[in-house]
């Protein structure tokens, strides 16, 4: 690969700039694409600029510059003149211009006009020949992202250098013609250089197209290769049909709902598969997702396997230990479902570890201590992760390396794109739980401001009246859980004295003790408590369908992304549920945002606005994480192009899955090239 130093005018010295940059061969600084783009416009009369800006004028130097010397500073001043006007002109610390510049020549001379007092000057401008400035003129350069030392001018010589050399760049089109024509995709060497030198805003925005979709398709493509070479995972545990599960399906409360049966298909087709299960069910807040992985686990338990479950909260963990083992019962199912969770006593958990180890547990229910090494599980054969997006891949895989190529299932009701969950989780097969149970009434929703709090507690009062229950949220004022806790308790404190005094409050914070927070939920489900008000600890996956009001304070501190978990709190039964949203900021934007969610219930839409606003980092807790980040695509306003490349590549693979065809070879070779750069990226 030619090194950037084979281009005329670099030596060693710029070649060590163009390293910090990350630019090694000529080829990475074809792909340095500008961040942006200057365009030179046609000269401006003198006598008509009155605003600060960028400007060029075209005129005559008065008079030879004369030099000040301020403290340290050299400022060299003049005036240029036209037709229509004059106006100074200053530099700094650019003595020499006083022996370059003479009085009466021409130039055009580009720069930011600012006021001196009343006074409008041109400073620092460049300058320019007319013929010079002809040649730019009207045409885009380049802006390119600069490091410390390397000029702008730098990267355009040798990047133009490098556009003029044949041997240099010309690479092979190695997208196939179908593609290309499939999706209008400009030539690959026609967008290298269109990039960096837009013949107009036509070619510019063919030429970044083609980019965005190469840099979207190679990317899907290669976690697509990587997927594949990872789901040769035998299936170590392959399960048949369970009668026992199906009667247990049959039996429940409720009908599976058309999408849970679906999902509940795929599940199967994984457990009899010829390759261990590696699936994400995505599904919005109520959509029932806790059912398919009581089916799976039990499936697997009659199997004679062990299935285990991790959840994020506590409180979590022990409801959806509850409802289990209080299903198994009503149903006469003996199967041994175990809880196992940080906050239990010692000797708790030494019993939990013997029943695991010994299998006489077949279900186990828990949060992050169930990758505590004291945990031996026997004949482990699925894992399951609740809520994924709160955990980290490493404890998911943690939680695998427990059993040996186990079956893993993961669940997240963080609703995403499709083509941003294949960028994400390329490396799982993806299910979608993308119906509510029918007998769901759509939650009512109203953002108002704080002057309505009386008439919502008036509200609260008529729902606990007809034995419903409510959550209140308040947000965190600090980042400190201490303040946190106040907050909640000196709210709690207040309610009671404005709120009709038979209604039983509760507090619940994160600063409570694990058998606290127990107590409360415990309370809270049985309805000895009202009221709860609490702050987010609520927000993931909690369940009691009797709560009919959800009232948030503060609602404008709140991603929606999140406002749509709390709201999912409730809606859970068969009763018509409440959604009000306290807003303490009357900001237009604030609003707009809020409005949003009164607007819609379905999280898809309301993740997709959320991703609009906020970006991904956000909304999916991995602001640290780079595999958002593309060079030049934009996950977000590229989305079509995205979607495009996703759809490509699944055309590809069906025609070619080794791109092992001729038409298909230069791909073949720039895939590979790609993989090697990018491994650690692609290891999400
Ligand atoms: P999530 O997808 O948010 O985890 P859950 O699994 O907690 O949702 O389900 C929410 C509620 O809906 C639970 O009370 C559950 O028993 C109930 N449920 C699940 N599936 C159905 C269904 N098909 N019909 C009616 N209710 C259902
Ligand atoms: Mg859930």
């Amino acid at each position: 690969m030619n090194s950037v130093r084979t281009l005329k005018g670099i030596g060693e010295k710029v070649e060590l700039l163009f390293q910090k940059a990350g630019i090694i061969t000529i080829e990475d600084l074809l792909h340095y694409y500008p961040k942006n783009y200057d365009i030179f416009e046609e000269p401006e009369e003198i006598g008509s600029l009155s605003i600060a800006k960028l400007v060029a004028v075209e005129g005559i130097i008065e008079k030879t510059p004369v030099v000040n010397r301020v403290k340290n500073l050299q400022i060299v001043t003049t005036y240029v003149r036209d037709a229509t006007g004059r106006i100074p002109v200053t530099w700094f610390n650019m003595p020499f211009l006083q022996k370059s510049l003479r009085g009466g020549s021409r130039y055009v001379l580009r720069g930011r006009l600012a006021y001196k007092g009343k006074q409008l000057t041109l400073e620092q401008p460049q300058i320019y020949t007319l013929a010079d400035y002809d040649a730019l003129k009207n045409i885009m350069q380049p802006v390119y992202a600069l490091t410390k030392g390397l000029t702008n001018n730098t990267i355009k010589k040798a990047v133009s250098q490098a556009l003029e050399k044949e041997e240099y760049y010309q690479r092979r089109e190695y997208l196939p013609i179908e593609i290309r024509t499939k999706y209008s995709l400009a030539e690959y060497n026609y967008a290298l250089r269109h990039i960096h030198f837009p013949k107009d805003m036509d070619s510019l925005i063919l030429a970044r197209r083609r980019l965005v979709f190469e840099e979207f398709f190679l990317f899907i493509l290669a976690i697509r290769r990587l997927k594949e070479a990872n789901d040769f995972t035998k299936n170590a545990y392959q399960m048949d049909e369970s009668k026992e599960t199906e009667k247990f399906k049959k039996n429940l409360p409720f009908q599976l709902t058309n999408a849970q049966e679906r999902v509940w298909e795929e599940i199967k087709q994984d457990f009899k598969g010829e390759r261990a299960m590696n699936r994400l069910i995505q599904g919005d807040v109520g959509s029932g997702k806790t059912i398919l992985a009581v089916l799976a686990l039990l499936y697997t338990a009659n199997h004679g396997y062990q299935g285990a479950m991790m959840v994020p909260t506590e409180v979590l963990a022990r409801q959806h230990y509850e409802s289990i083992t209080k299903l198994f019962e009503k149903y006469g199912i003996q199967k041994k479902v175990t809880l196992l969770t940080g906050s239990m006593t010692q000797k708790e958990k030494r019993l939990a570890y013997e029943e695991i180890a010994s299998h006489k547990s077949d279900i186990i229910i828990g949060t992050h201590a169930l990758i505590q090494e004291n945990v031996v599980y026997h004949r482990l054969a699925l894992v399951i992760t609740d809520e994924q997006h709160r955990f980290g891949v490493n404890q998911r895989e943690l939680l695998a390396e427990k059993g040996e190529a186990v079956h893993i299932l993961v669940m997240s009701a963080t609703p995403i794109p499709r083509t941003l969950a294949i960028i994400l989780y390329g490396d799982l097969d993806i299910s979608i739980v993308d119906e509510l149970p029918a007998d769901r009434i759509p939650i009512k929703n109203c953002v108002v401001d704080t002057s309505y709090r009386p008439k919502a507690y008036q509200f609260i009062e008529r729902e606990v009246a007809k034995g419903h229950q409510v959550y209140i949220i308040c947000p965190m004022v600090e980042e400190s859980e201490l303040m946190d806790a106040e907050n909640v308790t000196d709210y709690a404190a207040k309610l009671q004295t404005e709120i009709n005094s038979n209604i039983a409050i509760g507090v619940l914070h994160g600063k409570m003790k694990a058998s606290e927070k127990n107590q409360v939920m415990e309370a809270f489900g049985q309805n000895q408590i009202q009221v709860l008000v609490s702050t987010t600890v609520v927000e993931v996956g909690v369940n009691v369908p009797n709560a009919t009001v959800m009232m948030v304070e503060n609602a404008e501190r709140f991603g929606l992304a999140q406002l749509h978990q709390l709201r999912g709190r409730v809606g859970r039964g068969k009763a018509q549920s409440y959604c009000i949203f306290i807003s303490s900021s009357d900001k237009k934007e604030t609003m707009d945002r809020l409005e949003i969610l009164n607007h819609s219930n379905d999280g898809f839409y309301i993740a997709n606005e959320d991703l609009k606003l906020r970006g991904p980092g956000d909304l999916l807790g991995i602001r640290q994480s780079g595999s958002l980040e593309f060079k030049i695509g934009d996950i977000f306003s590229d989305a079509t192009t995205l979607t495009d490349a996703a759809e490509a590549v699944s055309i590809l693979l069906q025609q070619d899955p080794n791109l092992r065809m001729e038409e298909n070879k230069e791909l073949a070779r720039v895939l590979a090239e790609y993989m090697n750069k990018n491994m650690n990226r692609l290891n999400l």
